[in-house]
């Protein structure tokens, strides 16, 4: 049996485990990578989190946020390690442990995750969302990720549900982002009572409790989610839609909704075929593990 050794690199942590077929994790090492991080610093911290696990590893598959150039296997920057550029991760990697290495950012690693070891993993192609901080996603079809030209591919969280709507981060408005997402949450929220949340728990808390202003900003942006998820099932045509990412614990609060105004907007040809439902949460190095047993594949 194959074994392939997974890389989630975090803002705050780099973590690598070794992983059997079955998706099983047999050994993995967790280091914490302080703030004042360069390329250098960061490169050796990388290869000692890695070297405990090389020896039974087939490859190494890596994730870390996005912007990245996956041909060229460069982290282009990074949001939360300010001191990163340009850093030849993929080169390094194969260098240090002479091992085919792969790299992908961490949205595509989880919808690959889920794609082989999830919910659906015995349908014919998947179309994955992550509902966290903001919205990323992933299709795979037959098994394979698709990633768009150097690999920043499926940003569905950057398509347009709300012409001329709230601004985003990515500083363009009605972004499906702004309107479901932990950040688009509490900005709906603090706009229209002035009240600060700290995290979607506390969103979700107020509309157990039918605060109504809750109610309506969740109601709102699960119809403009039904609708980017509406234009990227008619784009992909996927057998399967499967929303994971720490929003869906709270899936009962709108998983009907959801399912139910994509499915009535959709094509029925799509509709009759189509699954749709929330998969669990598989770690973020599994996810980067798949893409050796991925690449092994084809
Ligand atoms: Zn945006």
């Amino acid at each position: 049996m194959g074994k392939a050794i997974g890389v989630d690199i975090g803002g705050g942590s780099i973590r690598a485990s070794l992983f059997d077929e079955s998706g099983k994790e047999l050994n993995s090492k967790l280091s914490p990578t302080p703030e004042d991080l360069n390329n250098d610093k960061f490169l050796k911290i990388l290869k000692d989190t890695i070297r405990p696990l090389a020896s039974e590893g087939q490859g190494i598959g890596v994730g870390s946020p996005g912007p990245l150039d996956n041909e060229n296997g460069l982290l282009l920057s990074s949001a939360n390690m300010k001191g990163l550029k340009n850093l030849p991760l993929k080169e390094e990697l194969k260098k240090e442990f002479s091992l085919p290495v792969w790299y992908e950012n961490d949205a595509n690693c989880a919808a690959l995750g889920e794609a082989y070891f999830g919910l659906y993993k015995d349908t014919e192609s998947q179309l994955i969302l992550t509902l966290g901080t903001g919205v990323g996603g992933g299709f795979v079809q037959r098994g394979v990720l698709f990633s768009g030209y150097l690999g920043n591919g499926i940003e569905i969280g950057h398509t347009t549900s709300v012409i001329g709507g709230a601004i985003c981060g990515c500083g363009v408005r009605g972004c499906v982002e702004s309107y479901f997402s932990t950040r688009g949450f509490l900005r709906r929220y603090s706009e229209k009572t002035n009240t600060h949340l700290n995290n979607a728990e506390e969103f979700f808390q107020l509309v157990r409790n039918k605060d109504q202003i809750a109610e309506e900003i969740l109601h709102f942006g699960t119809l403009a989610l039904a609708h980017a998820v509406r234009g990227a099932v008619h784009l992909l045509n996927p057998e399967a839609v499967v929303f994971v990412g720490g929003i869906t614990k709270s899936y009962d609060l709108f998983g009907k909704t959801l399912e139910s105004e994509i499915r009535s907007t959709i094509f029925p040809v799509l509709n009759d075929r189509l699954k749709i439902g929330a998969g669990g949460n598989l770690s973020g190095a599994l996810g980067a593990a798949s893409l050796v047993f991925s690449k092994e594949k084809v």
